[in-house]
């Protein structure tokens, strides 16, 4: 897809309510051209509607038979979503009847040798996109807060689509280019070149700029949760209570819990969320050598599962407390976070010295320590705080944070020697500059851009 600038593309229509009836259905237009715009209202508004005021309109055909009725409002460029001539006819929210509006709309037209069509998917966020109306940031925001699962999520999307993201990306490129700014007019003046550096403090202003990183990358780094959800394995010997714990957490009953050691044969993933935050709960096959198939083929994606994982929850009976076996009962990768779960606490004493730091002391059945789980958890997967108070993000955007980070890590380490590289400096400030261009899309290939909008829903 072609992501040329907008001027001289055709008009395009997309019905903008979802499918299905409602009580109202809303077909959008948005025009790149004036005089087009102001033709087709006189033909399907029978005259040129008053910029952003509703008004009443009845729809007919060309014999002069009612469509619809309803209100349009229009939105001349640049003041609207798209950035460029927008009407809405807010009809009746029928299948059959938006399509009449659609028809009767693409024959007026066609009748008026206008070129309008039905938008592509994010065809009008794209726009408005290229209209420099949202960054790119922005826009996937309009997306993922369609896409949002929970009103936390939902608050997260909505906070980045207002602008909560894009104003830190911009906080930490503006750093960089003050940064850039001083150094290029060093460059030009080299015998200055130490001092005016050390005047500006140039390395104090570097490790700022790798504060500011590094705190954008966190709340990146949870955005991502916000969007993804965070992915939890249980593991533990079969009737430690690993259903329990799951279903305690969840709320609900979700996995067939029962005393006889491996009932739990597959593994079980239950959506759920923590203090707002999405949740991917696994409850694994009950792990132990045996000759059942069926329980194997349970261990097996046990074993996937794992890998797959953001947390491993290991569970543990509060009743053997301390002796555990020295290592999991499977293979797990090293960098994986994990907590201990000493479970069925009810039937145990309390242990005498406080646990260690990823530790926990619960009770599937009392709910005791189910509380302090949920802290360590959204703790341990570098959680701290709720979507309410950051922001939704892509694994897109952590990306170009983290090759960002790099080239600020190599303009450090360029600073910090005795005869300072100042050129390599610039240019890995430059590069650093550049990834945060990716997330706002200012940098982005127009093929990378095309896929982003294809993704979106029609109508959006
Ligand atoms: P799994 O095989 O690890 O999934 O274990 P289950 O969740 O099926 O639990 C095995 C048995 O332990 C069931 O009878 C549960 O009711 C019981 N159980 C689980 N958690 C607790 C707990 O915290 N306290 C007590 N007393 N019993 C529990």
């Amino acid at each position: 897809m072609s992501l040329a600038r907008p001027d001289g593309q055709d008009a395009i229509l997309a019905i903008a309510t979802a499918p299905g009836k409602g009580g109202v259905g809303v077909v959008r237009f948005s025009f790149p051209a004036a005089t087009a715009f102001e033709q087709f209202c006189l033909a399907f508004c029978q005259k040129i509607p008053q910029a952003r005021l509703a008004t009443l309109l009845t729809l007919r055909d060309a014999q002069g038979h009612a469509i619809d009725s309803g209100l349009v409002l229009s939105f001349p460029a640049p003041a609207s979503f798209t950035g460029e001539h927008v009407l809405e006819f807010q009809g009746h929210g029928g299948p059959a009847v938006l399509r009449a509006v659609v028809e009767h709309a693409l024959a007026l037209a066609s009748s008026l040798g206008l070129a309008l069509r039905m938008a592509n998917p994010g065809e009008f966020t794209q726009r408005a996109f290229l209209n420099d109306k949202l960054d790119l940031a922005q826009a996937e925001a309009v997306a993922d807060l369609i896409d949002a699962g929970s009103v936390s999520a939902a608050k997260a999307a909505a906070a980045s689509l207002t602008g909560v993201f894009s104003d830190r990306v911009h906080t930490l490129a503006d750093r960089i280019t003050h940064l850039r700014l001083l150094l290029e007019a060093t460059l030009d003046f080299p015998e200055e070149e130490i001092e005016f550096l050390e005047k500006a403090d140039a390395k104090g202003q570097l490790r700022d700029i790798l504060a500011v990183w590094t705190e954008l990358l966190q709340g990146a780094q949870e955005g991502v949760k916000f969007r993804e959800g965070v992915q939890v394995v249980l593991v533990g010997e079969p009737n430690v209570g690993k259903s329990s714990v799951l279903n305690a957490l969840a709320g609900e009953e979700v996995a067939i819990v029962s005393p006889v050691a491996g009932t739990t044969r597959d593994r079980i993933k239950q959506e759920l969320s923590v203090r707002g935050v999405p949740l991917v709960l696994v409850d694994t096959a009950g792990l132990r050598d045996t000759d059942d198939v069926v329980e194997r083929i349970g261990i097996e994606r046990t074993l996937q599962s794992v890998h797959e994982a953001d947390l491993l929850l290991w569970l543990l009976p509060a009743t053997d407390y301390p002796s555990r076996p020295a290592q999991l009962p499977l293979q797990w990768p090293e960098h994986l976070p994990r907590l201990l779960v000493w479970n069925k606490a009810d039937l145990a004493s309390a242990p005498a010295e406080p646990l260690a730091a990823d530790e926990v002391w619960v009770s599937a059945k009392t709910g005791q320590g189910l509380d302090a789980l949920k802290d360590m958890l959204l703790r341990q997967v570098g959680v701290q705080h709720t979507p309410e108070h950051g922001f939704m993000a892509r694994e897109r955007h952590v990306q170009a944070l983290k090759r960002c980070g790099e080239h600020l890590g190599m303009a450090q380490a360029y600073a910090a020697q005795d005869d300072r590289i100042l050129d390599l400096f610039a240019e890995e400030l430059r590069l650093a500059h550049d990834a945060l261009g990716e997330i706002t899309g200012r940098l982005l290939p127009d093929d990378l851009l095309g896929l982003i909008f294809s993704r979106f829903c029609i109508g959006k």
